[in-house]
């Protein structure tokens, strides 16, 4: 497939895996910002493909993952209601707020629904003016354009009874907390390359000088994966800390301004607290007050509504690259896919299910091994039986 192939072949793999062992000293901690990198990374055992002095720590870049219980628990509130049609990607589905999940909802008599567009949500509202019809709006910089359109055209439309419920994010905040954290050990940065592709990369900058670390805008496929590490440990060799883009088939610099110029009518910057992490100041977006009809917090008075996150689970050290999902003492005992503890086990995209769907069950911490697989980038591994995690098919979010 055109765009897909060429960028899994495993000759250039080779080939840039061969860079990398050239020029790496190290040892270097590099973290993924992209629950997509995080999947293809385990997918393809890119991380036991490099060496020892390279380590792939993985970041919260999975949105399922990142959105607070709290959220959950107020979506589970307004879907329980018996006016609304509560709609939402698949993979939000699953996600175990305080005691159930919005299946459960469903199955007790909620009309839950799974779109593929907010776009579906709005033509719900439309079709059903009788009914309240709110939208899961949840994660970063990708979805949040979709979604800002969406409320833009239900208002420039008078679709007064469509809301949504907003728990977007930022990258760069998150970026500059991780380095902020006293545990960091974080060197460099592989940014995820869809979020770049609307924000661009002016945000980047100010991190990287203040920080001095090297950030390298960085796509999804193996190839892509394989030159963002390989950017980032030259730089790292080098002592530079710059803002590099290896993805120009996606990402132009200033990013896609139709999408920020939404984004800005919309919403209006604000803290928001991620999961497992707490509030980051400025870290996402609420909607603004011109459309505050719009926004479904408000408009069913959820906003009270406050979750402590369970003790038993470390998805908060694992969103912040302090723990690997293995680590964790309830990984693939008490907590799998079929009976996940949190948020990082839920989604395809989260570490701790990417772990678990490629039987990475039993390996002892930190690096696995020394000795060098054949540098061919792996099929993807046979799934578990009760591997159940969702997929992108399903309607996953981005
Ligand atoms: S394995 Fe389960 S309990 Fe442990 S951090 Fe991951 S989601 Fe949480």
């Amino acid at each position: 497939m055109k765009y897909i192939d060429e960028f899994q072949d495993p000759g250039p793999a080779a080939r840039l895996l061969d860079d990398i062992r050239a020029s790496v000293t190290g040892p270097w901690a590099l973290m993924e910002v992209c629950g997509g990198q995080t999947h293809s990374i385990i997918r393809h055992g890119i991380d036991q493909l490099l060496p020892d002095e390279v380590e792939l720590i993985h970041g919260p870049g999975c949105p399922v993952c990142v959105t607070p219980l709290e959220v959950i628990d107020k979506a589970l509130a307004i879907a329980s209601r018996p006016e609304v049609v509560f709609c939402s990607f698949g993979d939000m589905l699953r996600v175990p707020g305080t005691g159930r999940d919005l299946f459960q909802v469903r199955s007790e008599g909620g009309d839950v629904r799974v779109v593929y567009s907010p776009l579906d949500a709005l033509r719900i509202a439309g079709e059903n003016p009788d009914r309240e019809v709110v939208f899961f709006g949840i994660g970063f910089e990708t979805t949040a354009p979709p979604n800002a359109m969406t409320v833009h055209q239900a208002r420039r439309r008078g679709i007064r009874n469509f809301s949504l419920l907003v728990s977007h994010v930022r990258v760069p905040p998150a970026i500059e907390a991780i380095m902020q954290s006293p545990d960091c050990r974080v060197q460099g940065f592989l940014a995820a390359g869809h979020v770049c592709s609307v924000m661009g990369t002016r945000e980047y900058p100010e991190l990287a000088e203040r920080f001095r670390v090297p950030v390298v805008v960085t796509g999804f496929e193996p190839l892509d994966i394989l030159e963002g590490v390989r950017r980032t440990v030259r730089q790292l060799e080098r002592g530079e800390h710059t803002v590099d883009n290896a993805y120009p088939r996606a990402v132009r610099p200033e990013g896609n301004p139709a999408a920020r110029a939404m984004l800005d009518d919309v919403f209006e910057v604000a803290d928001r607290a991620w999961r497992g992490i707490g509030v980051i100041p400025d870290s996402g977006w609420r909607l603004s007050a011109r459309y505050r009809d719009h926004d479904a917090e408000h408009r069913f008075r959820v906003g009270d509504i406050a979750t402590l996150e369970p003790a038993e689970c470390r998805s908060g050290e694992v969103l912040q690259g302090l723990l690997k999902p293995h680590e964790c003492e309830a990984f693939g005992t008490t907590c799998t896919p079929r009976t996940p503890l949190g948020a990082t086990m839920v989604s395809s995209e989260g570490a701790c299910a990417a772990y678990y769907l490629y039987r990475r069950l039993d390996l002892p911490a930190h690096r696995e091994s020394a000795a060098r697989p054949v540098p061919v980038p792996a099929p993807a591994a046979v799934a578990p039986a009760d591997a159940t995690v969702t997929d992108r098919k399903d309607g996953s979010v981005v």
